[in-house]
């Protein structure tokens, strides 16, 4: 039996090589449902591919000219957050692919889970946001929460073998484009040179994330709350090769790795057709010839991977606002009205004036995300 998906974010980086994987097992996979933002001309375009029955459009102003693409076809458009929702919570759909960038895809992955799907997750923000409620509403309703992060793909195959005796989750790092910088010369870094990540092509922003090494942060959270794993069990390393994705060291001192192209489509590929592995025509890796180092994280210059990990320690709604205050910067850096190092210089100062509320409900946390998007606005005034 095919499995029915819905894709949130289906225009985007991960959302398009989801399709690619689709068109790679095309007699397993049905996209019955699909949402976006504002890109309604490559939206229409999968429209007419993959025929879904419902198709979700953020931007409003975006509708005419969509409808008008589709016209003709037997298609569904909804629009907006309620239209998100729509796409996530589609009777039809089994599996949903979180893959929109950033918190907003916390409500519509919620809403996926209560209503039973199982969920392929890139969307790294949701467990960020608010891990705690997430995991609880995946246990309560017997729902899997499959990870597309390359990262924690790579750790959920290493601890397939094992999980007991874990000494620790080790989380590579590729160190990002300003790998090796000083503090000074980050002060003169562009947004351009921001987004060019040297190993990966993504979104812009866990582009800029990777770039700061926010994103690392993340995914220690990301983590944190997808194992069950203590803080303290939880490292970084950075291996600037990206060849390694993430290991698991056991007690006895044995480390398991997962190695691979640093392409997507595998891990993507992996949560869609677990726990079957498939053969696939990707490039395979070559080792000959290949040089892999590794080093530690430079958390002085990079301050953002401290912050990440200080606001998950913390916990309650500290996450969510550290994590809604970095997008709010992140999003003024691609306005161009802030510097790139003024990022972490704006989510530290709204993290410390943030009173954490403890055990948060979904509208203490989405509050809490809201207050700290209109303080970076103020912050970033005074900096
Ligand atoms: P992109 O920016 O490439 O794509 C984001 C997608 O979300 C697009 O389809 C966009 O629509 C849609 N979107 C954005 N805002 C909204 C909104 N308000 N409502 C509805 N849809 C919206 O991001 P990526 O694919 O790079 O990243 C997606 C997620 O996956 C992020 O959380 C990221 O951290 C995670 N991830 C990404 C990796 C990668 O390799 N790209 C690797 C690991 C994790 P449109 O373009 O039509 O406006
Ligand atoms: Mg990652």
């Amino acid at each position: 039996m095919s499995k029915k998906i819905a894709i949130l974010g289906a225009t985007g980086s991960i959302g398009s090589q989801t399709l690619q994987v689709v068109d790679m097992f095309p007699a397993d996979f049905e996209v019955v449902a699909l949402a976006a933002g504002s890109n309604v001309q490559l939206l229409a375009e999968q429209v007419v591919k993959y025929k879904p029955r419902l198709v979700a459009v953020m931007d409003e102003t975006k509708l005419a000219e969509f409808k008008r693409a589709v016209a003709g076809l037997d298609v569904e458009v909804v629009v907006g957050s309620d239209g998100l929702n729509a796409v996530a919570t589609m009777a039809e759909v089994n599996y949903v692919v979180s893959a929109v960038s950033g918190r907003i895809g916390l409500v519509p992955t919620l809403a996926a889970i209560r209503a039973g799907k199982d969920i392929g997750l890139a969307n790294k923000e949701t467990l960020v946001a608010a891990g705690a409620l997430v995991m609880e509403a995946a246990r309560a309703y017997g729902v899997s929460v499959l990870p597309i992060d390359s990262e924690h793909s790579a750790i959920f195959q290493c601890l397939e073998r094992e999980r007991q005796a874990v000494e620790r989750l080790i989380l590579t790092a590729s160190g990002g484009p300003f790998l090796g910088y000083t503090r000074a010369q980050l002060q003169n870094v562009t947004k351009t040179a921001a987004l060019h990540h040297p190993n990966w092509s993504m979104g812009a922003k866990i582009t800029i994330d990777s770039a700061t090494l926010m994103n690392k942060g993340l995914e220690v959270i990301e983590a944190h709350w997808l194992f069950d794993m203590a803080w303290d069990k939880i490292c970084v390393i950075v291996h600037p090769q990206s060849i390694i994705h993430s290991m698991v060291e056991y007690a006895d001192g044995s480390i398991l790795a997962h190695l691979g192209q640093p392409d997507m489509r595998i891990p993507i590929q992996y949560a869609l057709t677990y726990p079957q592995r498939r053969a696939n025509p990707l490039t395979k890796l070559d080792l000959v010839g290949k040089t892999l180092t590794f080093m530690e994280p430079d958390r002085e210059t990079f301050p953002a991977l401290q912050l990440a990990e200080s606001a998950g320690r913390r916990g309650g709604t500290m996450p969510a606002v550290m994590n809604a205050a970095n997008e709010a910067a992140v999003e003024l850096l691609l306005q161009d009205r802030i510097t790139f190092t003024a990022i972490t210089k704006v989510v530290e100062l709204v993290m410390a004036r943030h009173q954490v509320i403890n055990q948060p409900d979904l509208s203490q946390i989405l509050d809490s995300d809201a207050w700290a998007r209109e303080e970076v606005l103020h912050t970033a005034a005074t900096i």
